[in-house]
């Protein structure tokens, strides 16, 4: 088959991160009979130096006539980059939000999962470590306390500060669904994760997602209060597979699980819309403090090319051959400088692409 990408490297390591994946996408096209043509795209700072904006409506039209994108990262040091003396809707982060509200991604993917060799760097106790850990977090992008109507008003004398936190039955339904889909690719379990003993809201989402899990019958399905998944996360992080959650709630305890994998630089994401697009990216920002010298790792955004293998295009062979690839290199002890221990040999982000490459 042959897919179109978008391919939008971005400012810092972005351009050394993309390339890397780029590589490996190029290697299992060729081991699996399959042409990934990559259409590049200015966004973030490189874009306000040529176009004077961080996201043009060109990159915009272009980014959705493809089959999805790949993004490294954008942004600069936010305190002496020129970038950050523009007003706010300028700079580069501006350029993210609006390419996210665009193409209407309204569900975020953000897998953690431990890697047996990285069990070192896990805050959690050894015990629990050892069990491991492999879950996908799924958060509500688009709605929610993030986006309702918000003022600050003085009422009978008083400031009094309003945020208001609004869902539909449509807006539940279709991250519910996305859930469900993602679930029947992994191990089939669904834990929505709300405040329905206080919220209305949280049990519109239960009332929806019952319904939704109905269609499911392969799915175990199960609920969780949102304080109690906080706890639980470090308690005994094993139990989930597929955790789904509204927009505040999924802000934060995917940071919260990503941290227990405690690895900045091997964490993917996906974000998507209502058909198969999405936008893949890795969680963490564009590093200017080691840009340009070729020692980024570019693993999380070799992993979000897998998701986009697995999840726009349903080639999950060749996203587990991508995986796999990843885990053989770590088990044969590479590491990049953000994994390695003091004292350890330290792989440059190409090499690092290589070995992945060779692996497929
Ligand atoms: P950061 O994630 O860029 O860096 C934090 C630390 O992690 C740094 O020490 C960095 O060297 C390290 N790090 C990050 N990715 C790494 C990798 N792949 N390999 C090795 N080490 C890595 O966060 P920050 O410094 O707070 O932000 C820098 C810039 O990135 C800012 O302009 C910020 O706005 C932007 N940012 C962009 C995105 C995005 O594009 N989605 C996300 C977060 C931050």
């Amino acid at each position: 088959m042959k897919y179109r990408i978008a391919s939008i490297k971005g400012d810092g390591i972005g351009p050394e991160i993309v390339t890397q994946a780029q590589k490996v996408l190029n290697k299992t096209a060729e081991k699996f009979g399959h042409e990934f043509e990559f259409v590049e795209l200015l966004m973030g700072g490189c874009s306000i130096d040529v176009n004077g904006v961080p996201l043009t409506d060109e990159t915009v039209e272009e980014a959705g006539k493809c089959d999805a994108v790949l993004m490294g990262s954008i942004g600069g040091n936010t305190a002496t980059s020129p970038w950050y003396r523009l007003e706010p809707s300028k700079r580069p982060e501006a350029g993210l939000l609006g390419i996210r509200k665009a193409l209407k991604l309204f569900a975020n993917l953000r897998p953690a999962y431990l890697y047996p060799e990285l069990k070192d760097a896990c805050p959690l106790k050894e015990e629990v470590a050892a069990r491991g850990f492999d879950m996908m977090m799924i958060r509500e992008l688009t709605g929610g306390l993030y986006f309702g109507e918000r003022y600050t008003k003085e009422i009978d004398g008083v400031m009094t500060a309003v945020d208001t936190l609004t869902y539909n039955e449509n807006e539940i339904r279709r991250i519910a669904v996305k859930g469900f889909d993602i679930a029947m690719k992994r191990r089939k379990k669904v834990t929505l994760v709300d405040k329905a003993n206080v919220l209305d809201s949280s049990r519109l989402w239960r009332k929806v997602t019952d319904e939704v899990a109905k269609d499911y019958p392969e799915v175990e399905y199960g609920v969780m209060l949102v304080d109690n998944c906080a706890m639980q996360l470090v308690k005994d992080p094993a139990q989930f597979d597929v955790v789904l959650t509204e927009n505040m709630f999924g802000d934060i305890l995917s940071d919260e699980a990503s941290m227990i994998t405690g690895s900045i630089g091997m964490l993917p994401s996906a974000s998507l819309n209502e058909t198969k697009f999405g936008l893949y990216e890795p969680s963490g920002g564009s590093a200017p403090d080691i840009a340009g010298k070729n020692i980024a790792n570019p693993i999380a955004t070799i992993l979000s090319a897998a998701m986009m293998l697995r999840y726009s295009f349903d080639l999950d062979k060749e996203a587990d051959a991508i995986e796999n690839a990843v885990r053989q290199v770590l088990k044969e002890g590479y590491r990049t400088i953000d994994l390695a221990k003091p004292g350890e040999d330290q792989v440059k982000c190409d090499r690092m692409g290589d070995l992945i490459a060779e692996r497929i």
